[in-house]
């Protein structure tokens, strides 16, 4: 079970997270830093980088303010208050220590973690004062990447498998989300919104029955709330099509979360900590027939089109463009090709211009930045009749830049300029719900 920042963002909601996890069995509780607080820890971060420490001090007695606050609302007894401080002000005086340090390339990844670790402590205390045997296992050692920066799931199981048998009487399990070790142990952490990933990579390594994101919303809506109006939750979606919808931008999941789930055929759901009762989405290997599920939009997108007048797409060419994108370790997420060129997209410009400087060796190379990729998702296998034209109809006034379809049998994607974003949302969201 995974809460999300707003699900732990007051005293009052922690308590309300400690009642939804209490009495309902030996479960993995995963949880995130209270809303805002990753947010500040990154502010933090960055007037250190800029030089900044006398702001980035402030900015640490500002937080250390607010969590003072949290602290004596939050619990009944003065005791468990006083002890539940002492735990976070040690967070504390580390803060102001590695404000004083000389920053290094470690010292986002440090400063990040502490709002994983402060919620995690308060809900431990709460739970502790309520008489739960909750027991606190801390990510940092069970949570690891590999050298690809990918999961180590040999480890993460093995070091899981022990924590859980050395603490077999409890009545549940509670665990940072996001934050981990990186190959080399020091601290690192699985990028923003990377508590759902926590989630899904636990359950894949204890073989979960299922794994539940609890948010702020009723599970998986057709279209991005955010920006349309109207938008309805999706019942049932298949892991291929969640999959998509987080890699292309619904907020709701973290991109990659769903994989671990998907490899290991464990059921997520999506629910409201807000509303418990709401059916939310269930999403699991089941395929709904003939229906598009929803659309969502991913942002900061560059567009990059290598243009040759030989025969650029004889045998042999493709795979020089895309080693280029190899050896700058640069993801490639949409691709179409013509005789005379092919045209790709990146969602990083890390490494931009030395890509460009080696593509420019086999054509014209041109590139528009501030592109979104919409992606509509649903049973698009290529047979059923009528799904893409409706999606291309609704986007009729707009200029459209790329299409891709037929790459998976569950989605096709459309290239457009950052400003139309909004108005094709809304237009798709009129023309196929
Ligand atoms: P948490 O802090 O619990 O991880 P997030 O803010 O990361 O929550 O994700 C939930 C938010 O995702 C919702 O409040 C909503 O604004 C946004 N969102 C974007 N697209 C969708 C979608 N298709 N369905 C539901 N929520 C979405
Ligand atoms: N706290 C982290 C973030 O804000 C991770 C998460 O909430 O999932 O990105
Ligand atoms: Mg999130």
């Amino acid at each position: 079970m995974k809460f999300g920042g707003t699900s732990v963002g007051s005293p009052e909601r922690i308590r309300n997270v400690a009642s939804l996890i209490s009495g309902k069995g030996q479960n993995f509780v995963v949880l995130s830093a209270m809303s805002g607080t990753t947010n500040s820890l990154l502010e933090i971060s960055s007037a250190l980088k800029n030089g900044k420490k006398e702001e980035a001090k402030q900015l640490v007695d500002a937080l250390e303010k607010r969590y003072v606050e949290v602290v004596k609302q939050l619990y009944a007894s003065e005791d468990t208050a006083n002890k539940t401080w002492g735990i976070l002000s040690n967070f504390f005086a580390e803060l102001k220590d590695i404000c004083n340090e000389k920053v290094n390339s470690l010292t986002e990844k440090r400063i990040v973690a502490f709002g994983e670790l402060m919620s995690t402590n308060m809900m431990h205390q709460y739970l502790l004062s309520q008489g739960v045997k909750a027991v606190l296992i801390p990510a940092l050692e069970i949570m690891r990447t590999n050298q690809h920066n990918e999961p180590d799931m040999d480890y993460i199981k093995r070091a899981t498998k022990e924590a859980l048998c050395q603490n077999a009487e409890a009545d549940l399990y509670l665990t940072q989300g996001f934050i981990c070790r990186d190959a080399s142990g020091e601290i690192h952490n699985l990028e923003r919104g990377g508590s759902d990933y926590t989630a899904s990579i636990l359950g894949a390594a204890v073989l979960a029955e299922e794994v539940e994101i609890w948010t702020d919303i009723d599970g998986m809506h057709n279209n991005d709330p955010r920006f349309v109006k109207n938008t309805r939750p999706v019942r049932n979606l298949h892991f291929e099509e969640a999959a998509e919808l987080a890699y292309f931008g619904a907020k709701i999941l973290h991109p990659t979360c769903i994989l671990p789930a998907k490899e290991n055929n464990i059921p997520v759901r999506l629910l409201n900590t807000m509303q418990p009762e709401a059916e939310g989405t269930l999403i699991n290997n089941e395929l709904t027939h003939d229906a598009i599920k929803a659309v969502a939009a991913k942002d900061n997108i560059i567009a990059i089109k290598i243009k040759s007048t030989r025969m650029l797409l004889a045998y042999g060419f493709l795979k020089k463009v895309f080693e280029v994108f190899e050896r700058y370790e640069t993801a490639i997420d949409m691709i179409t090709t013509s005789e005379v060129g092919v045209s790709l997209t990146i969602d990083n410009d890390k490494n931009l211009e030395k890509i460009i400087a080696e593509l420019e060796k086999y054509g014209d190379v041109s590139v528009d930045r501030d592109m979104v990729i919409i992606c509509v998702v649903g049973d698009l296998e290529w047979q059923n009749r009528g799904f893409e034209a409706d999606a291309l109809a609704a986007l009729h006034d707009l200029p459209v830049r790329m299409i891709s379809y037929g790459g998976s049998n569950y989605n096709i994607s459309f290239l457009i300029r950052r400003e139309d974003k909004e108005e094709a949302l809304r237009k798709l969201s009129e023309n196929l719900f």
